[in-house]
């Protein structure tokens, strides 16, 4: 029987296919089949990552000090006793030869049978070791994402797959990036998580917060996913089906009309030039950005080089990142941003969570807790900066004596080059993100010091309105055009105008077409988004006339009502 679900559509367009459940819970895992000849070798692939898991743990069990508490040391002996045990460490490789299915699904489905057992035990110590379990199970899967397994060819069964995961991690996310998945919907999420902005740039429809879809979407029954209105329409009507297959061609078409402008200089109707730059998460994306008349990269979300992976990506391998990304746009200008790890991307699964993780241990946080990780990169940062025009960017800058740190880090990693007689870029500019409401408000903090800035407004509003950006619960609050959200970004660009210092947008807020005039109006001429919207902004930017948008926009400013700013908007729009 058809019916249709609603949720929030985090990436426009028409996918029609077949549902394909993942599964739910952390242990959210891709499930393939093997060739049979390929068994051997997956088994092998597992026992590997046992191994690490082994080695990891032993490890650790070494470094602990001599005084620190005897429950340390007999947690450490119970997760290697988990992991010895031959449930957990041989039933796996069994299921692998049966079912010729790859290495992560098999231990999943052990896993999901153990726990079944711990979940019909009465006693509760007993019971609570289930946790213990999953952490291991945990450890294994991220050992095993580290490892370049048996991957299915992204063949045309994969384009007609829709996968219906209850959550999915940015890391889950960003793998996706190998396949060809026709879409994906989730039930959790919301419209800045960085689930759904990395879902934007793979450039398939996308919806979150969905909150039953995995319950009630049956696996292999059509569904159709429209992106664009946040809909899902499961088991259509022939009727239905056909409307759908329509509309899917004709935004293709449309789609396709767009791609011409991808030369056409971004000038508004009153010849002012205006900057517009992708995001990107891995070197790979730079293709696609040139393809959608990208003049810079303005944002490069390098912690992805982070995720999915058992180990750090040494110096050398980040530089080869940077490099290819650098000499790749050709001169033209790449902002790369050191890493802004913790919160929703976190690389230690095992490391305690933080109560509140966006107010915790993230971004230029946690460098300035690991200097030695921060000078590795800030080393492979600069090594790349002489192939091509390259600025660094630091997130969550917060107060002066960050700025400092960060600045005088970059300092010692430029003269450990000169020691080592390693050739750099001397000039390489320093910016700051704009994310935190009193870096903003006290904006001197930053132009001070710093060379350009860059407002990061999903971080920015998320602090602002004290709404979770990860929280599909409360993404109805989530509103770029609060009046103090505006007030805000008019005064950064204002202040950083008069201080002479550049500043562009690199949140959300940039790549959406509905917000384009409203931001020129207050000032701003540098966006930086994914490359799926480079041309629908474009085309915005060439529409718009900026003697019309300044004095519109500042009239928006007074307003406070929020239906009367809506209506505004719409009249700004027409
Ligand atoms: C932002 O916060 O707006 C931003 C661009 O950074 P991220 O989305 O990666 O937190
Ligand atoms: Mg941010």
């Amino acid at each position: 029987m058809s019916f249709t679900i609603h949720g929030i559509g985090v990436s426009g367009g028409i996918a029609i296919g077949h549902a394909h459940l993942v599964s739910h819970t952390k242990l959210e895992v891709a499930h393939y089949d093997i060739p049979a000849g390929q068994a051997a070798d997956e088994s092998a692939r597992f026992d590997a990552a046992v191994g690490t898991v082994r080695d990891e743990l032993e490890q650790l069990r070494g470094s602990v000090p001599a005084g620190a508490p005897a429950e340390f040391c007999a947690f450490i002996d119970l997760h290697l006793m988990i992991l010895a045990d031959s449930m957990l460490s041989e039933a796996p490789r069994a299921i692998i030869a049966s079912r010729l299915c790859n290495a992560e699904w098999a231990l999943k489905m052990q896993a999901d049978e153990l726990l079944q057992q711990f979940d019909a035990i009465e006693d509760g110590y007993l019971r609570e070791r289930r946790t213990d379990v999953i952490q291991v199970v945990q450890r294994v899967m991220k050992a095993l994402s580290g490892q370049r397994g048996y991957m299915p060819p992204a063949g045309d069964s994969e384009r007609n797959l829709v996968l219906v995961a209850h959550d999915l991690s940015p890391a889950d996310v960003v793998l996706f990036k190998q396949h060809r998945f026709a879409s994906f919907v989730t039930d959790l999420g919301s419209v800045t998580s960085h689930t759904a902005i990395v879902a934007r740039s793979l450039n398939i429809p996308c919806i979150v917060a969905l909150h039953h879809a995995r319950q009630l979407i049956r696996e292999s029954e059509i569904i159709i996913v429209d992106g664009t209105q946040g809909v899902v329409i499961a088991d259509p009507d022939p009727q239905v089906l056909a409307e759908y297959q329509l509309r899917q061609r004709e935004f293709g078409l449309e789609r396709q009309k767009l791609r011409r402008l991808r030369d056409t200089p971004a000038r508004t109707l009153d010849g002012v030039d205006v900057e517009l730059h992708a995001n990107i998460e891995l070197p790979g994306d730079v293709a696609p950005a040139l393809d959608g008349g990208a003049t810079g990269i303005g944002l490069f979300r390098t912690e992805f080089l982070f995720l999915n992976r058992p180990d750090l990506p040494g110096e050398d391998e980040q530089f080869e990142a940077y490099r290819q990304v650098v000499e790749e746009m050709d001169g033209r200008p790449v902002t790369i941003r050191t890493y802004d790890l913790g919160a929703d991307k976190q690389i230690d699964d095992t490391a305690r969570l933080a109560t509140n993780p966006a107010l915790g241990l993230r971004a230029i946080r946690l460098c300035l807790t690991e200097p030695k990780r921060f000078i590795t990169q800030l080393r492979a940062m600069l090594r790349a900066s002489r192939y091509g025009r390259m600025k660094i960017l630091i997130p969550m800058l917060m107060n002066a004596s960050e700025v400092e740190q960060a600045l005088q880090l970059i300092e010692q990693a430029r003269r450990s080059l000169d020691d080592d007689g390693i050739a750099y870029d001397r000039d390489v500019p320093v910016g700051g993100m704009v994310e935190i409401p009193a870096a903003a408000l006290a904006l001197g903090l930053l132009t001070r010091r710093l060379d350009f800035l860059s407002v990061g407004t999903n971080d920015l509003i998320q602090y602002m309105l004290a709404v979770d950006r990860t929280d599909d619960t409360v993404a109805h609050l989530y509103d770029p055009l609060h009046p103090a959200v505006l007030a805000v970004l008019a005064h950064v660009f204002k202040t950083a105008g008069k201080a002479g210092i550049p500043v562009s947008v690199c949140g959300e807020m940039a790549g959406d077409v509905a917000l384009t005039r409203l931001l020129l109006g207050l000032g701003l001429r540098q966006f930086s988004m994914h490359s799926t919207h480079l041309p629908d902004v474009k085309q915005r930017v060439l529409k718009t006339s900026l003697a019309d948008a300044g004095p519109f926009a500042r009239r928006m400013l007074r307003a406070t009502d929020p239906g009367k700013l809506h209506a505004m908007l719409d009249r700004l729009n027409a």
